[in-house]
């Protein structure tokens, strides 16, 4: 089921007497999540991502904007008619019944032609539990489970009506770093096997690059940018996008562009050409520093961090806007610590100019 946001749009009136500037939670969100796909919505917290979520789901009612389900218009009819599945970040089961009567629970309340046999319903159920792994634990009650089987009968309990589209809000926010590495690759599968069109919300951008299709980058209630997630960390649209996706994030430092070179203080780092003389911010992606005696930029050594595979060197540079200037270098590599300096070439595809004032991309020729 494709879903298509038409200039979707929320604003919560202000009820605050001191301040009466209403809420723009939502601001003109058009997009189209092809049928079948999994969405990652990612931005920081309070940009709207949940409030678009309930848009979809239809628990909440957009002040302009229409929402469609493949060709039709949903977006007067409630959450019951939608055929949506939502899963929360608290589980929120109901504690006195056991997994089996929680999984059942959205069958029982169909009305109608809809209603279901007893039989019918079980096996339905079953099927969801098995999808999630969780057929063995139908007769326990959800204080006898841990928080990764707990999600996972919510995510059985969405699943069981067989949704037309899955929304998924910070679903795996309430589980350790382990468990929330196995239950995202679990959702993954369980979205390839159903084929459901999802939108999975989350602040994490490890967690959204990781088991998205497409994500949608929001800032403010404003989508930056879309597109596949490797696409989107490659060709950043602006600074906020840059700086948002990547561990660790990108480092930014002030530069300018004369004669079509870039300098950072005054070393000449690479021809930047179709750039015009001004001030630019420059961000570089960890990955981006290579060792090299002759390079063009010099930062003070501060210490190397072993991660095993990698190496991360920190330093300092007078122009950066962070407090250190982090690299990822290849373990093989070494670095010679007793030096006070450390030289770095950089690749030309892992460095992004901004504007100064706006943050947008500025593009040279690469
Ligand atoms: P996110 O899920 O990205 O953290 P939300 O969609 O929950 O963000 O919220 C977006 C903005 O809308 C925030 O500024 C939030 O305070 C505001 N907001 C959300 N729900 C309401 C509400 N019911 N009434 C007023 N403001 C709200
Ligand atoms: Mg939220």
């Amino acid at each position: 089921m494709k879903v298509v946001l038409k200039h979707l749009t929320k604003i919560f009136p202000s009820r605050d007497k001191k301040n009466d500037q209403d809420v723009i939670a939502v601001n003109d969100f058009d997009f189209e999540i092809p049928d079948g796909k999994l969405v990652g919505l990612l931005g920081p917290s309070g940009c709207g991502k949940s409030t678009t979520l309930y848009m979809i789901s239809g628990l909440l009612t957009p002040s302009s904007g229409n929402i469609f389900f493949g060709d039709t218009d949903v977006t007067a009819l409630t959450p019951e008619k939608r055929g949506v599945g939502l899963v929360f970040q608290n589980y929120a089961l109901y504690p006195h019944m056991t997994v089996l009567q929680n999984i059942l629970f959205p069958l029982q309340n169909l009305k109608g032609a809809q209603k279901m046999s007893k039989a019918d319903m079980l096996k339905q159920a079953q099927e969801a539990a098995k999808l999630v792994q969780i057929d063995n634990l139908l007769s326990r009650k959800p204080s006898e489970l841990s928080g990764g089987q707990q999600q996972r009968v919510a995510i059985a309990r969405a699943l069981v009506k067989m949704p037309r589209v899955l929304l998924l809000d910070e679903p795996l926010s309430n589980l350790d770093a382990r468990l929330r590495l196995q239950t995202r690759e679990e959702i993954k599968r369980i979205q390839q096997t159903t084929k459901i069109t999802t939108v999975f919300v989350t602040h994490d951008q490890e967690e959204a690059m990781s088991i998205s299709d497409i994500i949608v980058v929001m800032k403010n209630g404003i989508v930056q940018q879309s597109g596949q997630p490797q696409n989107v960390y490659d060709d950043p649209v602006n600074l906020f996008v840059a700086k948002f996706l990547g561990t660790p994030p990108i480092n930014v430092l002030q530069g300018k562009v004369v004669d079509s070179k870039l300098y950072i203080n005054d070393e000449l780092i690479m021809n930047v050409d179709g750039v015009s003389d001004q001030e630019v911010t420059v961000g570089i992606r960890p990955e981006g520093f290579i060792p090299n005696e002759k390079g063009e930029l010099s930062c003070k050594l501060s210490n190397l961090e072993v991660m095993g595979r990698d190496v991360s060197v920190v330093s300092t540079n007078p122009a950066s806007l962070n407090p250190t200037i982090r690299s990822i270098i290849d373990s093989d590599i070494k670095i010679d610590t007793t030096k006070e300096y450390v030289k770095y070439s950089i690749k030309r595809n892992k460095l992004f100019l901004f504007d100064i004032k706006d943050g947008n991309r500025i593009r040279f020729e690469v």
